[in-house]
């Protein structure tokens, strides 16, 4: 009646998330396809997993 096949859609947000090689804080994508790496150093802030990522650096703050 109220589902008539509509995908939800994933739910997304913006994490800002702080490098733990450098203390870099930057702003990352929940959705990310591909490796974030930090801006400053390189280091890799979250990999890419198949639509979602895994974050190897600290949220600092969530943001929808
Ligand atoms: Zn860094």
């Amino acid at each position: 009646m109220e589902n008539k096949g509509e995908i939800p859609k994933p739910k997304t947000k913006f994490l800002k998330v702080k490098c733990a090689g450098c203390g870099n804080e930057q702003t990352i994508f929940s959705n990310a396809n591909r490796d974030v790496k930090c801006l400053a150093c390189n280091n890799i802030l979250a990999e890419s997993k198949g639509g979602k990522v895994k974050l190897k650096a600290k949220v600092v703050k969530e943001m929808e």
